[in-house]
């Protein structure tokens, strides 16, 4: 069936122009020769990714360098129970055990000869996924250099798109009701408020972004701060999103359970994994809750969570954040992920075997890993509420 005879993490740095992103892969060698790609994901790249490199080498791939390709759940469970009481169960654990799942289940599919998503249960024939444009800032420009940015998408079909507002909400919103008058109403506009907010600031904010029709507001609270969550979640006129900072089936259960969130955003690279993801999928479905999972890396990242939307039956629609399309295009040249492969707003998963993804490892061994410099833009820099 295959031993495993390699686990390793190769963090790398991008340099998109705006700034540097920091990524982390991760590869598992089968003692055939087969080599199983995952990706690990801290909610944008993977910031500190040579915490997870350690994480890999020092904690994981000693507990699965010899053990047999099969059963990935049992091997799950060993590297969660061997670090739970020393690593925990969120953060770079989870983060680190979801991108060796990840390649776990590439060498598997390639095992198999099989994509991922029908070895999740999906169908063998890879039904396209919509996709929404996770797009930037809105205090990055006015409202015709946003409608420009997003056009290739929305004529390759897209009908959903999701802008940020930052520090500056009363000038954000300006730019986003012009930005909403240029959409034109068959486009659904979403807005993530990376916890940036107090209680009373995202209330008010939920009340101005309703009247627009925005379908969810995302992250409008620190999410540790529980109360305010559940305060929020009840009081707001517009939906709201979180899950890109939560991690395993336990606490999205909670977050069902106590009401966090209208709009869960599990991802694959983050969450625990895709097994995980896919359990936190049909749970949220059950419950009547809306899974929309969230990708913000590389391009195992992105199929991986492709794979998952197109096996759970609880996934009608996946993010999709094109600004990061130049990256997937270096390491994984001959991926079909890019914006041109977007068609009638959807996007299928990479046919497989496997994730469908192969890395070009020279391409990243050229893009050495560097710790990040400090964020330059207001929002992105700043790190209190408003
Ligand atoms: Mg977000």
């Amino acid at each position: 069936m295959g031993r495993i005879d390699a686990v390793e993490a190769l963090g790398f740095t991008f340099d998109h122009g705006r700034e540097p992103l920091a990524y982390c892969l991760v590869r598992v060698v089968i003692d055939d020769g087969v080599v199983g790609w995952g990706e690990a994901c801290d909610s944008f790249g993977c910031t500190y990714a040579s915490v997870v490199e350690a994480a890999v080498a020092d904690a994981l791939a000693p507990l699965l360098v010899g053990e047999e390709l099969d059963r990935l759940d049992r091997l799950v469970h060993k590297m969660r129970s061997w670090t739970r009481r020393r690593l925990g169960h969120q953060w770079v654990a989870a983060q680190a055990i979801s991108g060796v799942e990840l390649a776990l289940w590439d060498a598997w599919g390639k095992v198999r000869g099989r994509p991922v998503a029908e070895l999740l249960g999906g169908s063998p024939e890879l039904a396209p996924v919509s996709v929404y444009a996770s797009s930037v800032f809105l205090e990055e420009g006015p409202a015709d250099w946003h409608l420009g940015l997003l056009e290739p998408l929305l004529s390759a079909g897209v009908r959903a798109v999701k802008l940020r507002i930052g520090v500056d909400w009363e000038a954000d919103l300006e730019t986003l009701a012009a930005v909403r008058g240029g959409l034109g109403s068959e486009v659904a506009v979403m807005i993530d408020g990376n916890e940036n907010y107090t209680v009373s600031t995202a209330l008010a904010i939920a009340e101005r972004l309703a009247a627009l029709g925005v379908e969810w507001f995302e992250e409008p609270v620190l999410q540790e701060d529980h109360r305010a969550m559940e305060e929020v979640a009840a009081r707001s006129s517009a939906p709201i999103a979180y899950g890109e900072h939560m991690f395993g089936l336990a606490e999205f259960a909670e977050a069902i359970r106590r009401g966090w969130a209208g709009v869960l955003q599990p991802d694959a690279a983050t969450c625990g994994g895709l097994s995980e993801a896919m359990r936190i999928a049909a749970a949220a479905g059950e419950a009547g809750v809306r899974v929309v999972p969230h990708t913000a890396s590389g391009p195992v990242a992105l199929a991986a969570n492709l794979h998952l939307a197109a096996a759970s039956s609880a996934v009608d629609l996946l993010e999709y954040p094109y600004p990061l399309a130049e990256c997937w295009a270096a390491v994984a040249p001959d991926c079909p992920l890019g914006p041109d492969r977007v068609s009638g707003g959807a996007l299928s998963p990479p046919p497989g075997p496997g994730l469908g993804v192969e890395i070009d490892l020279e391409a990243v061994r050229a893009r050495p890993y560097v710790p990040p410099p400090p964020r330059t833009g207001p929002s992105e820099r700043f790190t209190g509420t408003v």
